[in-house]
């Protein structure tokens, strides 16, 4: 799954909201307190178990999942988890937040951003809204979810502090890494946001280990910056995957890094520098534009010219 630009307008629209947000907190250095951001929006939040399902007798109405609404009759709350499998919910009249306490702590974080940002837009219906894993990921393409997921990073990354950070250093995965401490976010998002905001031309993936045996979905993102989008729109996902087959190696921590050459719209051969990092998990793969690559011409002071 590739990821998707919001249309200016609505970008403008949501970031005008996290500003009015990030300016009543006195625009806080990172990492952002989320705890704070839901006092100021007056915000309940709670877990729930999906396993422990004691505590959810509730009853709901009407429940939207992916901005489809799934549940127009009154069920049993933990039915409609059960059955969506939802990580994240948002009840607009309680003014909730609740998530899944089995979501492992660092997507807790996105997931809670992520329903504040439901939370602050108001043309996302005022109905009980439900994520999945889907949902929350980067790369969903419903409108509604890859703007609260938009709301979320503009928010987590606290905005242009985060842009200016990126562009102000060369973009390398240990950049990426240091950046992910400082603001908090898991390396994936950090990965994300900081190619998205580069002003060069740069991707980056989430795949399986290039060496290990193929899955049925061995790619899982592909963000590439708009300079990237603009200049190189032939270069895919599974040409950068087989490429990193012919290089990386080991098992954990950096896997392999090389320059690699893209063709771009003209034609014209570039360089780029690319570096893999196995989490023990998936792969998280970087690559930042070089230079072009210069035609090579017989060594020795011999050129031949006809
Ligand atoms: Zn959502």
């Amino acid at each position: 799954m590739q990821n998707r630009y919001l249309d200016e307008r609505t970008a403008r629209d949501i970031d005008t909201r996290i500003t009015k947000i990030l300016n009543d907190l006195d625009n806080p250095e990172p990492p952002l307190r989320l705890e704070h951001v839901r006092e100021l929006l007056k915000l309940d939040f709670g877990f729930y178990s999906s396993s422990n399902t004691g505590a959810i007798a509730e009853t709901i109405h009407r429940l939207k999942v992916a901005g489809k609404q799934v549940i127009s009759r009154p069920s049993l709350l933990i039915d409609a988890i059960k059955k969506w499998q939802l990580k994240a919910l948002w009840v607009p009249d309680r003014k909730r937040i609740l998530l899944d306490s089995e979501l492992p702590p660092a997507k807790q974080r996105w997931g809670e951003a992520h329903e504040i940002g439901h939370s602050v837009l108001p043309w996302h219906d005022a109905v009980m809204h439900g994520d999945m894993k889907r949902t929350l990921s980067l790369a969903c393409e419903e409108q509604v979810e890859s703007e609260a997921n938009f709301a979320a990073g503009r928010l987590l990354f606290l905005q242009d502090a985060f842009v200016e950070h990126v562009r102000s250093s060369p973009l390398t995965f240990e950049s990426v890494k240091s950046l992910s401490k400082v603001f908090g976010n898991t390396i994936t998002s950090t990965l994300w946001r900081a190619v998205e905001s580069t002003d060069i031309a740069a991707f980056g993936m989430v795949s399986q280990h290039p060496k290990h045996e193929m899955s049925s979905e061995p790619l899982r993102y592909f963000v590439r910056s708009k300079k990237f989008c603009d200049l190189f729109p032939g270069v895919s996902a599974m040409q950068v995957f087989k490429v990193l087959q012919t290089f990386c190696f080991g098992n954990r921590g950096p896997i392999g890094k090389s320059d690699i050459c893209f063709v771009d719209l003209s034609g014209t051969e570039h360089v780029f520098f690319v570096e893999a990092f196995f989490n023990s998990h998936e792969t998280l793969t970087l690559g930042v534009y070089r230079r072009t690559k210069v035609s090579s011409f017989p060594q020795g002071g011999k050129t031949h010219y006809s």
